[in-house]
């Protein structure tokens, strides 16, 4: 079994699900895992948005919008009348539904089912087209298999189960096609695994069905060595350790959601990103292996605030750490970089949204300093403790950059720098200079 995932984009259009059709439809059994049709879940999201503050006229006209985008789409996928008018009627069942909540009440138990509505209608578009090319699939529910705890982490056991009875009742079936994104919650009810989730279920169906391996495709031929937006000659990535994709994924490279390392890397399920656009490429293979010493790549997550600690009081003592740290559990912000000297701490945070109390808890214990619009510039490699000079080159690429904090041996692949946003385009020009 290997299982692919197809983003948004790869879906986007009538042509590009065309493609996608032909990726899939031969050799071995498979999985395939697909986004909403790229921007769907925003509208989605914009559309619950209106809902809540019962601006129902704006929320129906929005509804009406994607309709006709969907009905647009059906016209150019099928060929045949009745796969029209039965695409029609699908859809029109989806957008009833959607128009349904501009009548009635919407709470917050409904966001998630208007959110889901995306994955529903891409699968079924897939599905259906495969059919009147006369290839068969199976269109598996996710809502019939994918679920999480009541900790909203991943209900590995009931997932296994259930997907490999699904899969066991069509045993003669070689496609098996799924939503991404979607699932049901500790309570049956139904939920999601965060934006970006569907490469998490495509890495957790992997798990569950024990693939040789999880293909993520996007439009990008893997995982690049440098931030193609900023950088003009980047290449991609052969091959990543699970802790380098993840330090990378983490850190800003978009083409992966974070999370969706975790499950691969504990089943030891590879990773390979592919690009629908250059599917002949061999894009970046995660594995558990590390391939090759250095630096390997770089990444820069933006919207970055560092908070300084200025205390006495952490001169000689201790729980003074837990103390800080302590606030920012209350307060259920994670922290991503730290430093400490032996009178101050300097941490970072991704979001600012409860800062001003986290500051004002802070002050208790020192003088506090917030600086926003910061980007954390990530060096990702094989930075094994013994090999010498390593830092010395980076740094040294850095030699005209401000540099707010420094991070490194936390692990042996990745050496973080802070700095301010403005200053990201040089960084990251100036650092490509370690792959020539
Ligand atoms: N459609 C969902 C989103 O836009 C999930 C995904 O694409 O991974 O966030
Ligand atoms: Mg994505």
């Amino acid at each position: 079994m290997i299982v692919l995932k197809f983003g948004g984009t790869s879906v986007g259009s009538a042509d590009r699900i065309k493609k996608v059709a032909t990726l899939i439809s031969s050799g071995e059994k498979k999985v395939v895992v697909l986004s909403a049709m790229s921007g769907t879940t925003n509208s989605l999201v914009q559309i619950a948005n209106y809902l809540f503050e019962k601006k129902n006229e704006l929320a129906a006209q929005l509804i009406e919008g994607l309709r006709t985008q969907y009905h647009g789409v059906v016209e150019e996928l099928f060929a045949k009348d009745d796969s029209k008018l039965l695409m029609k009627e699908l859809i029109k069942s989806h957008f009833d539904f959607l128009q349904g909540f501009t009548q009635d009440s919407f709470t917050i138990h409904e966001e998630k089912a208007v959110l889901a509505q995306g994955e529903l209608i891409s699968t079924a578009l897939l599905h259906y087209y495969l059919k009147e090319q006369g290839i068969s699939s199976c269109l598996l529910p996710a809502l019939q298999f994918m679920r999480i705890d009541k900790d909203l982490e991943p209900d590995h056991y009931y997932i296994k189960e259930n997907l490999n009875r699904l899969i066991k009742e069509n045993k003669g079936e070689q496609l098996f096609i799924t939503q991404g994104f979607i699932c049901r919650n500790a309570y049956g009810e139904i939920d999601n695994l965060k934006r970006g989730g569907s490469d998490y279920t495509a890495s957790l169906v992997g798990v569950a069905t024990k693939a040789e391996e999880v293909q993520i495709w996007t439009d990008i031929d893997g995982m690049h060595n440098n931030d193609p937006r900023v950088v003009e000659k980047t290449s991609p990535i052969k091959q990543l350790s699970f802790d380098e994709a993840a330090e990378l994924a983490y850190f800003g490279a978009k083409i992966l959601h974070p999370s969706s390392i975790v499950p691969a890397k504990q089943a030891n399920i590879p990773v390979r990103l592919k690009s629908t656009l250059s599917s002949g490429s061999l894009g970046t293979l995660i594995t558990e292996n590390i391939e090759g010493g250095g630096v390997k790549a770089i990444a820069a997550k933006d919207g970055i605030s560092a908070i300084k600690i200025n205390s006495g009081r952490m001169l000689l003592a201790y729980g003074f750490l837990r103390r800080v740290f302590e606030i920012f559990e209350l307060y259920k912000t994670p922290i991503d970089m730290i430093t400490t000297s032996e009178v101050a701490v300097s941490v970072t945070v991704d979001d600012a949204s409860q800062l001003d109390s986290i500051k004002k808890e802070l002050m208790k214990y020192g003088a506090v300093e917030v600086d926003a619009d910061q980007t954390i510039v990530c060096v990702v490699g094989d930075f094994i403790k013994n090999e010498k000079g390593i830092a010395a080159d980076i740094l040294d690429k850095l030699r005209d950059i401000p540099i707010r904090m420094i991070s490194y041996g936390g692990s042996n692949h990745n050496i973080s720098f802070l700095i301010s946003t403005s200053d990201k385009e040089r960084a990251l020009k100036s650092l490509n200079q370690l792959f020539v």
